[in-house]
């Protein structure tokens, strides 16, 4: 897959995705993440990309044709035109579940907004998708691009290794993931529940499954109405419920 971050700040964008389990994934080819400068496309003889907002007010405005002219010139690049995504606080909220449906493009091509958002113009021309990270607002959309460049990257096969599994992980079957715990095995008198160290892999997987449904019941109970429950979950969840 390839993503292209489209930014006035591409420094922010290189350096996170440059590190850890991202950028290894960058460098072995699991994922193509270019990050590209909209700047760089201004035809503005002062290299401004950004204006006062007309009507008056707060804050400048990122002018329309620097990105326009970023976002084609990516299209001639890439022979067909990405998905867009406009990162906004207007936009829908992202989900795991959208996450997983963008990981299945060949490209992705996310617009960061900045100073007090983007000409509504180039938003009309270009028609993006609009999502946004949550209700509150940051100073730019280089976080949230970052946020779901993260998201989606680590979904594409071989970028998490084998026991880094993201099936079982919060939100990817609508169920919050059970307690983890590592060595030792006693730490400041607290110790790791009993099962865990048993080496019985069905009692393990059984604790696992019963503590993702009591944690989602008590935190985000309202997650469980898109799960996929067996029976046994139900029984288990009814209990949970008179208790
Ligand atoms: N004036 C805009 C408004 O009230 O809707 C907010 C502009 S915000 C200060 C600047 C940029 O940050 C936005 O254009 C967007 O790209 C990004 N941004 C801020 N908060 C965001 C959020 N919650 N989700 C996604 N993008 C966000």
């Amino acid at each position: 897959m390839r993503i292209d971050i489209l930014t006035l700040f591409p420094n922010i964008c290189n350096s996170v995705m440059s590190e850890s389990v991202i950028g290894r994934a960058r460098q072995s080819g699991k994922v193509e993440i270019n990050c590209i400068d909209i700047r760089n496309y201004t035809l503005d003889k002062h290299r401004r990309v950004d204006d006062k907002p007309y009507g008056g007010g707060m804050g400048m405005i990122m002018s329309a044709q620097p990105i326009y002219d970023c976002f084609q010139s990516l299209c001639a690049e890439i022979g067909k035109k990405p998905h867009l995504v406009y990162l906004t606080p207007q936009g829908k909220t992202l989900t795991q579940s959208r996450v997983k449906e963008l990981a299945e493009l060949d490209n992705l091509a996310l617009l960061c907004g900045h100073y007090e958002g983007v000409d509504e113009r180039v938003i009309e021309e270009l028609e993006p998708e609009e999502i946004s990270v949550g209700d509150y607002v940051l100073t730019g959309g280089e976080l949230p691009a970052l946020i779901l460049a993260d998201a989606v990257s680590r979904l594409l096969p071989g970028v998490l290794s084998a026991d880094e599994c993201f099936e079982q992980e919060s939100h990817y079957d609508s169920l919050l993931e059970y307690p983890q715990y590592t060595h030792p095995a006693e730490w400041m008198g607290r110790e790791v529940p009993e099962v865990l160290l048993s080496g019985h892999h069905a009692n393990i997987d059984k604790w696992r499954r019963e503590k993702s449904l009591e944690r989602t019941f008590l935190r985000r109970g309202d997650m469980l109405e898109n799960a996929q429950l067996t029976d046994e979950d139900k029984s288990i969840l009814s209990k949970l419920k008179k208790e």
